[in-house]
């Protein structure tokens, strides 16, 4: 640990340590990564990572493959068969590629510097934190729980984030088990260890109310049958259903199931305290009610970190929840800064900020009015920069913009029509309302990663040659297109070896028949051959032997 220390501290002071190891090319622009979850893992193992000096700042020294995290819950997969070493993805980059073990506590934005804080232990020289310089900053720092300050979440739940959190919670739900069968406890003490309660009934929490409820009907009822009738799962949303981000047929499904499964789906309730020994909550109709339970597990969604609160008000953004970039992911207001993944949100460019701006691009013969014509020659450019107008187009069945136009104009008018400035500007005012926010997936994060490390390996190129595809607004021209993120598809597990699927263009399925495609899928999409081979022995030793129940 000294010797790395010294290393970081000498690495630090010196800062030219590219010119060193290639003295006779010029230095090379320095690419600080922060995060190696899925944003900035799938940005890095893309990366050319000859063009640039790399540096990666985590202060966990693996990757993490999340969608497996409720199974780590029951012991259907190993904690160590869902980390890859975060060392060893950059050893197959060809080691160029630095590593520190460490926090980023503030970004500096004006000397383009950040400060980190080691976290491998306190033998560390000093306080263990040092600075490290930019040219370009990938944030990919993920986000945290969010408790929205409810009393009593932080010291008397779990959370499942991370793997030492999965671990922890199936220690703790062995414990309730074990806490249990001891001889001294009456009926009611037992009920309450036995009482597992889930709050949030997003994705995450439904899929790992579901996961206990296999464990428990699977195995432990066999290891525990004298209490194994005294079990109780509890899933407790704010909202009036379960999955509210799938489709409908999805969430009455989960319901229906859940309800023959015996666990109790409380909807329309809102924690309000978690103490010690009862759980506190809300409902218009019933007020306050307390219950006893042993475990609980905290999932309703997700905040920004401090730090990025920090930087956010530092560039502006105080008035903002989450991080905002355009929609080439750079963070606004902030040379060299990009932001991709959970701790960031694009801020999609609306056409009505804009709108005579395009006007005025559009209206090639300066007549004052449009054509169809002059909308249709810009069509492509406008698509590309306000992906929302062809939603908006679809929404309404409408085949293209001649449509937008004559609906503006009257049907009675037909192609030869010319629009002035007021008539376009009604004729697009509704297309802002199809502007999405991309939901806080990993799916989104290794796209938006797979992105930037494209952008990164053909900046040079773009530097030389600005003239790109989109020119509407003045701002500047684009030698890249946006980000435009492509939805392939959600799974929800519900247990019993049942999982419902909601592909694109809407196709639902729901069943034993998903579940395979759910398994074949997250061994598909495993980072290395090393995991998927763990993984699907773990499935396999489930299958044959059952859950082990041993911590
Ligand atoms: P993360 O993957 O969270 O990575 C953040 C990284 O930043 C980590 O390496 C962290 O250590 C590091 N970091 C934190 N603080 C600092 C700091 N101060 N300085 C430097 N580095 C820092 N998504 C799906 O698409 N499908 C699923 O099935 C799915 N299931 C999920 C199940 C669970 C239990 C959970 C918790 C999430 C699931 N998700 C799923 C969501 C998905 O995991 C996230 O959307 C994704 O991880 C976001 O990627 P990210 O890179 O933004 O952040
Ligand atoms: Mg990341
Ligand atoms: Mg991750
Ligand atoms: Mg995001
Ligand atoms: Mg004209």
């Amino acid at each position: 640990v000294a010797a790395a220390s010294g290393g970081l501290v000498a690495y630090a002071d010196s800062g030219s340590d590219a010119a060193v190891e290639q003295p006779q090319l010029p230095p090379r622009k320095k690419v600080v990564v922060l995060g190696t979850g899925w944003g900035g893992t799938t940005f890095l193992r893309n990366l050319d990572s000859r063009l640039y000096d790399v540096q990666v700042i985590s202060p966990r020294n693996y990757f993490a493959f999340t969608p497996l995290l409720p199974s780590v819950t029951s012991g259907t997969v190993e904690p160590r068969s869902i980390v890859e070493p975060i060392r060893r993805v950059l050893e197959k980059k060809g080691g160029e590629i630095k590593f520190w073990e460490a926090e980023c506590f503030k970004i500096d934005p004006q000397s383009k510097k950040i400060h980190c804080r080691s976290n491998v232990g306190t033998s560390l020289e000093g306080n263990g934190e040092f600075l490290v310089d930019y040219d370009y900053l990938v944030v990919a720092v993920g986000a945290r729980t969010n408790t929205f300050n409810t009393p009593g979440v932080v010291e008397n739940c779990h959370f499942l984030k991370e793997v030492e959190d999965a671990q922890k919670i199936r220690r703790s739900v062995m414990d309730c088990f074990e806490r249990a069968s001891l001889p001294f406890l009456n009926e009611e003490e037992r009920k309450k260890n036995l009482h597992f309660v889930v709050v949030g009934g997003g994705p995450t929490g439904v899929e790992f109310a579901a996961s206990l409820h296999d464990f428990v009907t699977e195995d432990l009822s066999k290891l525990y049958p004298s209490i194994q009738h005294l079990v109780k799962i509890s899933l407790i949303e704010a909202a009036d259903h379960i999955l509210t981000m799938f489709d409908k047929r999805i969430t009455n499904f989960a319901e229906d199931k859940f309800g023959r499964d015996g666990i109790d789906v409380k909807t329309g309730y809102k924690v309000v305290k978690v103490s010690k020994d009862d759980i506190t909550m809300q409902n218009p109709a019933t007020g306050d009610i307390s219950v006893p339970y042993g475990m609980a597990v905290w999932s309703t969604g997700i905040g920004t970190r401090p730090f990025v609160v920090e930087f956010m008000k530092q560039i502006g953004q105080a008035n903002r929840r989450v991080l905002a970039t355009d929609e080439w992911l750079r963070v606004r207001e902030c040379d060299g800064v990009y932001a991709i993944g959970d701790c960031a949100t694009i801020n999609q460019r609306k056409v009505m900020e804009d709108i005579s701006e395009i006007f005025r691009v559009a209206d090639k013969d300066k007549s004052g009015t449009l054509t169809v014509k002059e909308i249709q020659d810009i069509l492509d450019d406008i698509y590309v920069r306000y992906p929302q107008v062809q939603l908006y187009l679809k929404s309404k069945q409408m085949n293209g913009i001649a449509d937008l136009v004559r609906s503006a104009k009257g049907d009675a008018e037909k192609e030869s029509v010319e629009l002035n400035i007021e008539e376009f500007k009604k004729a697009l005012s509704l297309v802002d309302s199809q502007v999405k926010f991309l939901p806080a997936t990993a799916q989104v994060a290794s796209q938006q990663g797979q992105y930037l490390a494209r952008c990164f390996n053909k900046m040079k190129d773009a530097e030389e040659n600005p003239e790109g595809p989109i020119r509407i607004r003045g701002e500047g021209r684009h030698r890249f297109r946006p980000f435009r993120y492509r939805h392939l598809g959600q799974f929800a597990p519900l247990g019993g070896e049942q999982t419902a699927a909601q592909l694109p263009g809407d196709w639902i399925s729901i069943g034993h028949s998903s579940q395979w495609l759910w398994y074949s899928v997250y061994a598909t999409k495993q980072i290395s051959w090393r995991t998927r081979m763990l993984v699907v022995s773990d499935w396999t030793r489930r299958f044959i032997f059952g859950r082990d129940s041993s911590c």
